[in-house]
């Protein structure tokens, strides 16, 4: 009976231990050490430290912490970019705005800072848009402040463009919820629709609507240009979703799904 037994389990332990290791592989995952830069980290697994800052929501590389665990790639993970490539983008630029940084922190609420969340999925958009074709330029990479004219001349050096500015939302009445897509001509309307539509619909929100707003950013700016509001995190409910990985990986879809959906012309 225990000889019997014994067997059965042993291979049992075999088998999980092989699962494990699977299981390892398929996550690829990097646990951060003393002494490793993310260039070092991206060029020992064949890999690019841009590719590891959009899988990873890093928009610091200077900020590694030791212990910290890295996705090496979005292979089997729940993120935004799974299986999604095209060509759609060809000869399109997306300038990519993450609103705020440095000195000018945007929205603070419950430790969350706006600056923070527009990087993040900032680098989740470019990622996505790449992938698809796209050539991108952010208007900043790290947490640095850049002035909203600075912000408009830098995409008004590109031909065949279109301007997307990420932000997040707060105001003093804390029940306020859901987003809305600014936008100052008509070109930036069409644009804000599509974008708008997208995230409502991913992201399950309170639907505000498309709205012109005489922005800086949006006025200076030659292309169709809009400014996202991807969620109010001065709603506490609203703030503890827009702070996870998950929903902002779900907003950089939405805003590329609604960019591929515009006609551009
Ligand atoms: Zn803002």
């Amino acid at each position: 009976m225990f000889r019997k037994l014994r067997v059965p389990l042993c291979w049992m332990s075999v088998v999980f231990a092989l699962m494990a290791g699977t299981l390892q592989v398929e996550a690829a995952t990097y646990t951060v050490k003393s002494g490793d830069t993310l260039y070092s980290i991206a060029k020992r697994h064949g890999t690019t430290d841009k590719k590891l800052m959009a899988a990873n929501g890093i928009s610091d590389p200077r900020k590694l912490r030791i212990g910290q665990r890295l996705k090496l790639s979005s292979r089997g993970s729940s993120g935004p970019t799974a299986s999604r490539t095209s060509s759609v983008g060809r000869g399109k630029r997306v300038i990519i705005d993450a609103g705020h940084g440095g000195r000018d922190k945007g929205a603070m609420w419950g430790g969350v800072r706006e600056s923070d969340l527009n990087m993040r999925v900032a680098n989740k958009l470019e990622y996505l848009l790449k992938r698809n074709g796209y050539s991108t330029t952010m208007t900043r990479r790290s947490d640095v402040f850049i002035s909203l004219s600075r912000r408009a001349a830098i995409a008004n050096q590109y031909r065949n463009a279109i301007f997307v500015s990420i932000h997040f939302n707060a105001t003093r009445e804390t029940w306020v919820r859901g987003a809305e897509t600014f936008y100052a001509g008509s070109r930036g309307r069409s644009l804000a629709a599509t974008i708008q539509q997208e995230l409502v619909k991913d992201l399950k929100l309170r639907n505000r609507g498309v709205r012109m707003a005489r922005f800086t950013v949006l006025m200076q700016t030659k292309c169709p240009a809009v400014l996202v509001e991807c969620g109010f995190i001065s709603n506490s409910s609203e703030r503890r979703r827009c702070a996870t990985s998950s929903y902002q990986s779900t907003a950089a879809q939405a805003i590329a799904d609604g960019i591929m959906r515009y006609r551009w012309h």
